[in-house]
């Protein structure tokens, strides 16, 4: 399974693969709860449910005994190509299609691949949209570790890349090792880096301060500097050394659709709901829509 599933999931164009059992992750679960218990997810109601099921994926899928983990960088000339004085500043992430339809599609494909092989296997793909503890998982099957910003760090990519599920009912013949000897180490360029200091301390962020969460999902309670950013920030990404070093991207479902450079603040304010659509329709923008953004600006 494990020399079988890597290979496919290359073939299917992801960068990354790894396998880990499904166990509870309890550690991560007192954390989480000392995060919510300080109001960290703010307006994010949602963080506060399916708490067990967020802690097992074997609660989440019934009979579930192992996730295999896919990873695929996007890292474009977007990702840490803005000028200090750009005020339409958009993630990288989402100057592509929208990665949620990719990515599951890809572990479709995976999943419908590796079926071929192993008649009995059945698995349910996610996409960062159940409570499953992705980035730990990621860890646990060797793709990186979490970083002081809280996201997923790899050795060859860094954070620019994006992560997908395959919960499966079948034990692997081999299990991925979390990586050794690698990490941030004294590194604290996130943390100074971060514009609002949203990132309170190594790996616990204040989302109620983090412009990324402020521009796409947390209701404003106050207004606050935006530091030019229109949709996500990449401020805590940009600055990390693992992220200059990281090479770029080569599926080519992960280009670029757009160059948020070429787009003025005017540009932004004048846009019609029809030219959105048309322009942007397939891309993560349109979960916060126009007026949204418009707002934003
Ligand atoms: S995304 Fe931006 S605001 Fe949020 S923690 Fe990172 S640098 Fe700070
Ligand atoms: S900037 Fe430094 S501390 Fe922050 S995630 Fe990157 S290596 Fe870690």
């Amino acid at each position: 399974m494990f020399n079988t599933g890597n290979k496919v999931a290359k073939m299917v164009g992801f960068d990354l693969f790894g396998i880990t059992p499904c166990k509870h992750f309890a550690i991560n679960e007192q954390a989480y709860l000392d995060w919510l218990s300080k109001g960290y997810n703010s307006t994010l109601e949602y963080m506060r449910r399916n708490l067990d099921k967020r802690f097992n994926p074997s609660l989440l899928v019934e009979g579930a005994k192992s996730v295999i983990v896919c990873g695929v960088s996007y890292k474009s000339e977007i990702s840490g190509g803005y000028d200090s004085q750009d005020r339409a500043k958009i993630a990288s992430y989402a100057c592509n299609r929208d990665y949620h339809k990719s990515i599951k599609k890809m572990l479709q494909t995976l999943l419908k691949e590796l079926q071929k092989i192993y008649p009995s296997l059945e698995g349910r793909a996610f996409v960062d949209t159940a409570p499953l503890l992705e980035k730990q998982l990621a860890v646990e099957a060797g793709l990186g570790w979490i970083g002081k910003q809280s996201l997923l760090i790899t050795p060859q990519y860094g954070s620019y890349v994006l992560l997908g599920e395959l919960v499966i009912n079948m034990e692997s013949d081999k299990y991925s090792k979390p990586l050794n000897g690698v990490g941030c180490g004294e590194c604290r360029r996130c943390l100074e880096a971060c514009p609002t200091q949203a990132i309170v301390s190594p790996m616990v962020i204040n989302t109620a301060k983090c412009i990324s969460c402020r521009t796409i999902e947390a209701e404003q309670k106050e207004r606050g500097d935006l530091h030019g950013w229109i949709f996500g920030c990449d401020e805590c990404q940009n600055c990390c050394p693992y992220n200059r070093k990281a090479l770029g991207h080569t599926n080519e479902r992960f280009n670029p659709l757009f160059d948020p450079r070429e787009i003025s603040i005017d540009d932004w304010k004048q846009m019609s709901a029809k030219e959105f659509e048309e322009r942007f329709g397939t891309t993560p923008l349109k979960r916060a829509g126009l007026e949204r953004i418009k707002r934003n600006i």
